[in-house]
């Protein structure tokens, strides 16, 4: 520890300044006393008002000898220990990207920015250890570098080496560990984020900063940057963040981005009477196909997502999820990636690695500050209010499939392990793609027969989307002719990919209001297909109702209108029926049929089960101690059922538990 005795005149600051700073700073003073805090946190403006640049400049690349010197002189002046931080550093001051963190900015003070990736518990740490010289009785205080106690090698006292040292005391501090992470848009597109440590110390890691540092917050750290001296015989250090000061980052990263030039070629751009169907042409142009072009209109809306921002709307989502299942081989990771390319904010994983690279959040033990645990942030607390896009959703393990669940209806992560108690926000849309359980899609057969994933995941899309891959002469030739095409000339989309994301960006914050002829549509459609109910069969529900809304006002959005109109609740009824008539249809009566999305079993389904349990329980009394098969057969066969139907009913019923086999092919219903 330095102290203002060992201060070299040369390198002390003169009262005077010190003085004036402290006349200046009454009012944190005063907050710090009434509040009883542990820290002074001065503006810089107070700071540069002053000093001159000389020392300004001295206290940022000696903070350890200048910056002391102030917290000392207000130490003494006020009778009582303070540590004085600095806050709000001009944008650009001293400013210092997380990859380019050198060890040249060894000791000094930056600012940075970045997403927090990880969060440890609150922990104690020890400073510093009095010791106790056993052969001379004298005891000395030793600092704590690089996260270890150290037995001291010589007694400072009588300069012996030899003789026992024991530890008498010891003086701690809270102490906190996050690793906070570049975002998408401070690095270029294909770099990888990089990453730094940052330690908060003391108040820093008060209850009440809780909300300001958890995974998923975007914050900005004024610091000293700080060596890990490495172990013994290892050459490579590790740099971190000794904060001053953190501080959530409130602007999104909207404002960032659009200059005055853009936002003219955008409103330009949005005249266009069909510019959806040029932003959808423009995603992905190597992909072709009529299900693309639908699907491609689609995202589109997804990524400038429905709704608006308001309080009572909160627990409501806006986010459109898409899920798109297909054949092998028909470009759905290609599609996967360059969405996470385009959107502005974005992360992909996949589901056979998501465990690993993390999906939602985890807790698991910190390496770092050894035996506690630290919480880390995955994919759809990174991603919130952009998008995640999710290939193999079907690998994902059950507890990931459990969070993605909530996340994707409540907006949330909650995390109860451990001692960690906490719910993280994820406003992310889902974009995600799954395989077909045995290979290809079949359109004989359930979505979910078909898929690996439980209904409940299933029906939280808002679409789904089926690509075959099944020859179709119109299509294919058209494929190949397009192919062709770009052989001669490179692919260009009719919008340029920056100005498209900038677009994105734009639309996203538009918050359109309803027309009353718009609200009317949406009733009508909604009631129409209500009433079309037949057989117990639900075409529609309120949860596809929802969707309509979002998707219409996501249209309004890329419109950049302020209104919903008609139209817009048109495109958003032909995209819902779209995606129903892939895959909320039923197979045998070929009606759309929302009991398979929501249960898995459609109604003819149901109804044949119930039939069946019937003549079951009929026959029981001719046959009390179990049902032949062959009269199940033949009593069914009379009510008009196919024999291979009756066969797989019955499987149902025994692997669902509402019958048993109580013989060699007999059966009996359980009561
Ligand atoms: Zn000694």
């Amino acid at each position: 520890m330095v102290s203002v005795k060992e201060i070299s005149k040369e390198n002390q600051i003169s009262e005077d300044f010190l003085r004036n700073l402290f006349e200046l700073s009454k009012e944190e003073i005063s907050k710090f006393l009434l509040e009883q805090d542990k820290s002074i946190t001065i503006s810089y403006d107070k700071i540069a008002e002053v000093f001159p640049i000389e020392i300004l400049e001295k206290i940022f690349n000696n903070p350890d000898i200048y910056l002391k010197q102030i917290t000392d002189y207000f130490s003494i002046k006020i009778g009582k220990g303070v540590i004085v931080r600095i806050k709000r550093l001009p944008e650009k001051l001293r400013y210092v990207r997380i990859r380019d963190i050198r060890s040249t900015h060894k000791n000094k003070l930056i600012q940075t920015e970045g997403i927090i990736k990880i969060s440890s518990e609150v922990r104690p740490f020890i400073v510093r250890t009095k010791f106790l010289h056993q052969s001379c009785g004298g005891e000395f205080w030793v600092k704590t570098e690089n996260f270890r106690i150290e037995s001291p090698k010589k007694c400072p006292i009588c300069g012996e080496t030899s003789g026992k040292f024991i530890e008498v005391e010891h003086e701690d501090i809270d102490i906190q560990r996050l690793l906070i992470e570049e975002t998408p848009d401070q690095i270029e597109k294909g770099e990888q984020p990089a990453q730094i440590t940052v330690i908060l110390t003391n108040d820093l890691c008060e209850p009440k900063m809780e909300r300001k540092t958890l995974p998923g917050i975007r914050v900005k750290i004024i610091g000293i940057v700080r060596e890990l001296i490495p172990k013994k015989n290892q050459a490579i250090s590790d740099l971190y963040i000794e904060a001053l000061h953190i501080e959530p980052v409130d602007r999104d990263i909207e404002d960032l981005m659009i200059l005055p030039e853009d936002e003219k070629k955008i409103i330009e751009l949005s005249k266009n009477q069909n510019i959806l169907d040029i932003i959808a042409k423009s995603i992905a142009p190597g992909l072709y196909g009529k299900d693309y072009d639908i699907i491609k209109k689609a995202v589109a809306l997804q990524l400038v997502s429905g709704g608006k921002k308001k309080v009572n709307r909160l627990e409501e989502r806006r986010n459109i999820h898409i899920l798109i299942i297909g054949d092998p081989g028909v470009g759905k990771s290609q599609f996967l990636r360059y969405i996470t390319k385009l959107a502005p904010k974005s992360r992909y994983v996949v589901g056979v690695t998501a465990s690993s690279v993390g999906l939602t959040a985890s807790v698991r033990k910190d390496e770092i500050l050894k035996g506690g645990w630290v919480l880390e942030a995955g994919a759809l607390v990174l991603a919130s209010g952009g998008i995640v896009c999710i290939d193999e959703l079907d690998k994902l393990s059950e507890d990931e499939l459990m969070a993605l669940h909530e996340a994707m209806e409540q907006q949330t992560i909650t995390i109860d392990k451990a001692n960690i108690h906490v719910t993280l926000r994820t406003e992310a849309s889902i974009l995600a793609a799954a395989n077909p359980k045995f290979g290809r899609w079949d359109k004989m057969k359930n979505i979910t027969d078909q898929i690996d994933l439980p209904p409940t995941i299933i029906n939280r899309f808002d679409l789904i989307f089926i690509l075959i891959d099944e020859p179709n002469p119109e299509q294919d030739s058209y494929i190949v002719k397009e192919i062709l095409k770009g052989l001669d000339k490179e692919e260009q989309p009719l919008i340029p990919e920056d100005l498209l994301t900038k677009y994105i960006l734009y639309a996203k914050k538009i918050e359109p209001e309803w027309t009353d002829k718009a609200k009317e549509a949406v009733e009508k459609f909604y009631l129409e297909l209500r009433k079309k109910a037949s057989n117990n069969a639900i075409p529609i529900t309120a949860r596809q109702l929802q969707s309509i809304i979002r998707l219409a006002e996501a249209s309004a959005k890329i419109r950049l209108s302020k209104i919903v109109t008609e139209d817009d609740v048109r495109l958003a009824e032909e995209l819902m029926m779209y995606s129903l008539r892939q895959v909320g249809i039923n197979p045998e009566t070929k009606s759309p049929d929302i009991d398979i999305l929501m249960t898995g079993i459609s109604s003819t389904q149901r109804q044949r089960i119930s039939t069946l349990i019937d003549i079951i329980k009929d026959l029981e009394k001719d046959f009390p101690n179990g049902v032949p098969y062959e009269e199940i057969l033949n009593k069914a066969k009379e009510k008009g059922f196919e024999e291979s139907k009756i066969k797989e009913t019955l499987d149902k019923l025994l692997k669902e538990g509402y019958i048993y086999e109580s013989g060699d092919k007999k059966y009996k219903v359980i009561r």
